[in-house]
């Protein structure tokens, strides 16, 4: 029997406003335990809160960058459970009457376009964090967190593998940093993912049961929890046994995934609109106000890359893939007007030296020490027969280090190309009379020798040689 994966995913995302969602506490991640906190967040009894303004805008630009519907009508809901990371014993949230609904984003995953449906986006709270003793059976309580703006976004159960899950994960993680209205970092949990997957046989359209599940903190874990989750699930189902509805905890030590409880329902939660939060109403004039400050999204900026620069498709995506890169890439355009030669420098040699460095590129684009101007000014020493390509990278590298200006460095090392035709005509001679072998090689129709004597006077100069002007002169010299 051939199983196909049913898979529909709930990511939370923590906005970066200035303030909590319900009270004027500093929304701000790392200060000591208890220290961001006021009545209103730890939940004293008689308290009211005041909705965060901005806390909706970051909401509705997610829905409008998601092809969303915004209702002119929401509702904050309280969600009841006990725990003691949550002072006042519920969430705020939302639940009949979320603020975005109905949209979709595009995933590409080994070149196909998959549309995946989002059913609703809601804000809601933050809770607080418990910090367990490893030596001692106690727990400490940081109510830092507790307040913190969250917005959840509810996908359709249209994905279909975990490569797509994963594809789709970083689609939300590209448009919160386009939009920048989050870090959405999952590793440090301003990202959060929580996978419901089920099975049915192929060609079924009933969907089986699904079990949920939590703690994935990294786009990998995302997908190797999945992946065991459909090998235990099949292997459930060939045998003949059911699934049972369930959230499970996944386990990155171990590579598996543990029952952690059976499935709540709507009913146990005690959902009811929060009678201390009016219904939210967003005017048209709002939701206007609102588009007109959206950036440009990463799909019609690819677009725009390919019909304005003529560049391949690819390269559109990966220069695309944040703000940074992209932005980078038409500042160099802007003085260095070759874009298929600007894009591969970016892809293959920048990109080589960030990754080396540790540090992923795109959202540390500001602090690379080479400006769009000095990759500029090295294309420019290269296109102009000034330096090779070669000495090009080492000035790249070396730019990359110390933020050194190109042009200096080349002066400073001596790395300018040497064109002069007597020293080349020299050093070509040198060449020949150390390798006799070769030239009579050539001279007898074995032209591919060329390239070892061109590689023999590359090695004289340190790489400096005009290839172009010795290679006319040892034609000279061994034909004529
Ligand atoms: P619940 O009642 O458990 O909260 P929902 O219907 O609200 O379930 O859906 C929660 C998430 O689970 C959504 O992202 C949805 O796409 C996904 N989902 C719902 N049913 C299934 C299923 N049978 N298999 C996989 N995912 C599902
Ligand atoms: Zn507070
Ligand atoms: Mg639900």
């Amino acid at each position: 029997m051939d199983y196909e994966a049913v898979i529909g995913l709930e990511v939370h995302v923590q906005l970066k406003t200035n303030s909590k969602i319900f009270c004027s506490c500093v929304n701000k991640f790392g200060s000591s335990p208890n220290t961001q906190t006021c009545p209103v967040c730890l939940g004293m009894p008689g308290v009211l809160p005041v909705l965060n303004r901005k806390v909706v805008e970051y909401a509705l630009k997610m829905g409008m960058a998601t092809n969303c519907e915004i209702p002119r009508y929401s509702q904050l809901a309280r969600k009841h459970y006990f725990y003691p990371d949550l002072p006042k014993g519920y969430q705020i949230s939302q639940y009949e009457l979320p603020l975005v609904e109905h949209g979709w984003v595009d995933v590409e995953v080994n070149g196909d376009i998959r549309r995946i449906g989002i059913t609703r986006i809601h804000i809601e709270d933050d809770a607080g964090k418990l910090i367990h003793d490893e030596s001692r059976p106690v727990s400490y309580v940081d109510l830092n967190r507790t307040g913190t703006p969250l917005i959840e976004i509810v996908s359709e159960p249209d994905i279909r593998s975990p490569e797509e899950a994963s594809a789709y994960i970083r689609k939300i993680r590209q448009l919160v940093r386009y939009l920048d209205i989050s870090d959405g970092n999952m590793e440090e949990g301003s990202l959060r993912c929580d996978a419901n997957i089920s099975l049915r046989p192929r060609g079924q359209k009933e969907f089986g049961t699904k079990s949920e599940l939590k703690n994935m903190n990294s786009f990998r874990n995302v997908q190797k929890a999945l992946e065991y989750e459909i090998r235990r699930q099949t292997a459930l189902l060939l045998d003949g046994q059911e699934i049972v509805q369930e959230t499970r905890l996944w386990d990155a030590g171990k590579g598996v995934t543990h029952s952690m409880r059976g499935k709540e329902e709507a009913h146990d939660y005690r959902y009811f609109p929060d009678p201390d939060l009016v219904p939210i109403e967003v005017s048209h004039e709002w939701k206007e106000e609102i588009r007109s400050t959206l950036p440009e999204l990463p799909d019609q900026k690819r677009e725009r890359f390919i019909s304005q620069y003529g560049l391949p498709e690819y390269d559109a995506g990966v220069l695309t893939v944040s703000r940074d890169t992209a932005d980078y890439f038409e500042d160099t355009v802007k003085l260095f007007d070759n874009a298929k030669t600007v894009s591969n420098w970016i892809m293959v040699e920048l990109m080589k030296l960030l990754k080396q460095s540790g540090v992923s590129a795109g959202t540390t684009m500001e602090r690379c020490k080479v400006t769009p101007a000095f990759l500029a000014e090295i294309l420019k020493l290269i296109d102009s027969g000034a330096i090779s390509a070669q000495i090009g990278k080492e000035v790249l590298a070396d730019c990359f280090e110390t933020g050194r200006a190109p042009g200096e460095t080349v002066k400073e090392k001596g790395l300018s190309q040497v064109s002069d035709e007597s020293e080349l005509e020299a050093i070509v001679a040198k060449v020949m009379d150390a390798n006799p072998k070769e030239v009579e090689l050539y001279r007898s129709g074995k032209k591919k020798v060329l390239s070892f004597l061109m590689g023999q006077v590359m090695r004289e100069t340190r790489g400096k040689a005009n290839p172009k002007k010795v290679n006319e002169i040892f034609r000279k010299a061994l034909e004529g």
